[in-house]
């Protein structure tokens, strides 16, 4: 979705609108949440109840809840990670093209001082605009990139306060939190409140929803997983975003320090003349 489709209508607290001007299914609603969550709860408990199965202990009793329990975990991994599941919210994995195809450059776990800095000077000399979904703790400890970021035309989203590993199995509040001191700490920093939001490894929390609708947030995944916190070239990284970049796909790219940091930052100028190249519009979600 283009920056203006998202600003103009989630001004007034709209995030319905903006769904249905997306053509999406409707979000779900209480209910529905509800029964899904309990649907959760019974598939953690009867997976975890098949190691029952396994006593008396015979080869056949092992293979049948190896089996189960395989099943069992895989559902629950694809319930939690998998960015185009709606088991639990609906997120949103591409932006709307108008015209010309679009595509859009994310970068999480930012801002970081080795790293934005590049990044932010490649956006720059190519003229092209972004989206930050930072970390408030990062924030508060590099405020003048997060202010950069914003003044040069590009997109801060909310990425947790603290990037907690388990954000599936935070308290209630302990999950508000992590939510709405962020967007405390953009905005007292950068001077804009986010509208939308990314969790850790695009995880879901069962009461995600509640706590975006609260804080006014939009649930943006990716469609296309770059892997460039994992160890790899530029040319790597420069075939794997080109061969697999669609109209519409959000981009998911890192502007912290990994294994991955320095391929990334070299492919970064190259792709996007590529993907300009092809006839793609760069924009914000
Ligand atoms: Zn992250």
């Amino acid at each position: 979705m283009r920056i203006e489709c998202a600003s103009g209508d989630h001004a007034d607290g709209s995030i319905r609108r903006a769904w249905a001007q997306r053509r999406l299914p409707a979000p779900l609603q209480g209910p529905v949440i509800v029964t899904r969550a309990v649907g959760f709860l019974l598939l953690v408990v009867l997976t975890n109840a098949t190691l029952l199965l396994l006593l008396p202990f015979t080869a056949t009793r092992f293979l049948v809840t190896a089996v189960l329990y395989a099943a069992g975990t895989a559902a629950m991994l694809v319930i939690l990670f998998h960015p185009r599941n709606r088991w639990f919210l609906d997120p949103r994995t591409d932006v709307q093209s108008r015209g010309r195809p679009s595509v859009a450059l994310t970068f999480d776990d930012g801002p970081s001082p080795d790293v934005t800095v590049r990044v932010l000077d490649i956006l720059r000399q190519k003229n092209a605009k972004a989206t930050f979904f930072v970390v408030g703790r990062q924030v508060e400890r590099h405020p003048e990139l997060a202010r950069r970021a914003v003044a040069e035309g590009h997109v801060v989203a909310n990425h947790t306060y603290s990037h907690p590993p388990l954000f599936c199995f935070l308290s209630p509040r302990r999950l508000r939190e992590e939510i709405e001191r962020t967007q405390d700490v953009i905005h007292g920093i950068a001077g804009v409140r986010p509208r939308h939001f990314r969790s850790p490894v695009g995880l879901r929390h069962p009461l995600l929803k509640e706590a975006l609708e609260r804080a006014n947030l939009e649930l943006v995944l990716w469609r296309l997983r770059t892997y460039d916190t994992w160890p790899t070239t530029r040319d790597q990284l420069h075939r794997r975003i080109l061969g697999r970049v669609r109209p519409g796909a959000i981009v998911l790219l890192h502007d912290r320090p990994g294994p991955g940091t320095e391929a990334m930052v070299a492919a970064l100028p190259d792709v996007i003349d590529a993907l300009r190249h092809r006839g793609y519009e760069l924009v914000t979600v």
